[in-house]
């Protein structure tokens, strides 16, 4: 088959260019067999917390991985990421004395979408992009970079085994505190035969939460139709590119039975444009009646490069548009429902401090396979500043 160019890559909506259809098809059978990774009531019940943020009555903490790699389904590791899901969601919840929902890109966050194709090397070469665990290979080598079917069983088997471990884990805690599984409903190959039966509907038993991205919430694109189809709560991400009538429309299309909960909307703007973007989106949706629930993901519309060339973004802009997300929604009557970051417990240095701080940073250890993360430092300084908004 030919290479996708970047036209290919919009209509066939960010689906890899897998190389052999009926190994896939093999596969998309497998995983029809295979046993629901959630049971449909525990999506139920995250659903009525969610549906508590709507009315103010509580936040989200949604947080994790930009893309989690097969190799991390360990407990040691996973037990990591669950504690700083914890720690700082304990910390909104004394903050506030509200309870929290706590949801991590965890158990599921394995593949990733792309703005482009392909990457170029420094030799000039260029490379098809990673896509994530479940598509193809980080290395940079051709061949690892060939979608692989069978990736997406190992990407049921590694959630399985991260959904244990939380199971395992959550036994020490009080089960209001759970935390629930959510990641990018992106791989419909994936996702499709996951989707199973749950009292007269049907839900998709990959996740407790699943969230169309910003390039793919086309209100007549395949993620949104399958979105529409499913009982689970589920969000849209919305950039720059959102008009009202955008949000308006899938938030028709979404939530028709005007259920609290049912809808987040997760805004990713960019600190440099918030302020004139997001109020007539709010206004919008709001003059629907239809309830959502808005979170903030204030990493994803301030990524900028590195004077060595790696993709960084600075906590001073993420702090700037978390708070102007804050301002604006507390000025149109409406909760700033909680906040949606890429963040880890390791020690990374992947985030800069300032902007100005990109043009000569070293980042000796940069670790992410994909966007830049938080570490445990600047997430909790991004949640403390959020959260004392929150009480002002
Ligand atoms: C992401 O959440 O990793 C992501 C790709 O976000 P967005 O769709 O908002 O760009
Ligand atoms: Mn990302």
């Amino acid at each position: 088959m030919t290479a996708p160019g970047p036209t290919a890559e919009k209509v066939t909506a960010q689906q890899p260019p897998w190389p052999d259809p009926d190994r896939l098809d093999k596969i998309r059978h497998a995983l029809g067999e295979r046993p629901p990774l959630i049971p449909p009531e525990e999506t139920g019940e995250l659903a009525r917390r969610l549906a508590a943020v709507q009315r103010g009555e509580a936040v989200v903490l949604q947080g994790g991985d930009c893309a989690e790699l097969f190799a991390d389904a360990t407990p040691p590791v996973v037990r990591r990421k669950l504690g700083q899901l914890r720690e700082l969601s304990a910390a909104i919840r004394t903050g506030l004395g509200l309870p929290v929902v706590t949801m991590g890109r965890i158990a599921g966050q394995y593949a990733k979408p792309r703005s482009a194709p392909y990457e170029w090397l420094a030799d000039g070469t260029r490379l098809p992009v990673y896509r994530g665990d479940a598509v193809n290979g980080a290395a940079a080598d051709p061949d690892a970079r060939i979608p692989d079917p069978d990736r997406l069983l190992t990407a049921y088997d590694r959630a399985a085994d991260v959904l244990s471990t939380m199971r395992n884990e959550q036994t020490a805690h009080d089960p209001a505190e759970r935390i629930f599984a959510s990641h990018e409903l992106l791989l419909l190959p994936y996702e499709s035969p996951l989707i199973r039966p749950a009292d007269g509907g049907r839900y998709a038993s990959s996740l407790h939460f699943g969230w169309i991205g910003e390039r793919t919430r086309d209100p007549q694109g395949p993620h949104i139709r399958l979105a529409a189809s499913i009982r689970n709560p589920v969000g849209v991400k919305a950039g720059p590119s959102a008009t009202p009538a955008d949000l308006v429309e899938l938030a028709r299309l979404l939530n028709p039975g005007r259920r609290p909960g049912r809808l987040t909307f997760i805004v990713r703007m960019g600190a440099d444009r918030i302020d004139w973007l997001l109020p007539p989106l709010v206004e919008a949706v709001a003059e629907t009646g239809i309830p959502v629930v808005w979170l903030s993901d204030p990493l994803h519309g301030n990524t900028i490069r590195s004077g060595s060339g790696h993709k960084t973004r600075s906590l001073r802009a993420i702090l700037d548009e978390a708070a102007a997300f804050h301002r604006i929604l507390r000025d149109r009557g409406q909760w700033p429902g909680g906040l949606h970051l890429e963040m880890t417990p390791e020690p990374v240095t992947e985030c800069v401090a300032r902007a100005a701080d990109a043009g000569t940073a070293a980042f000796p250890r940069f670790r992410s396979p994909c966007d830049p993360r938080l570490n445990p430092e600047q997430a909790a300084e991004t949640v403390h500043a959020f959260t004392s908004m929150l009480r002002a």
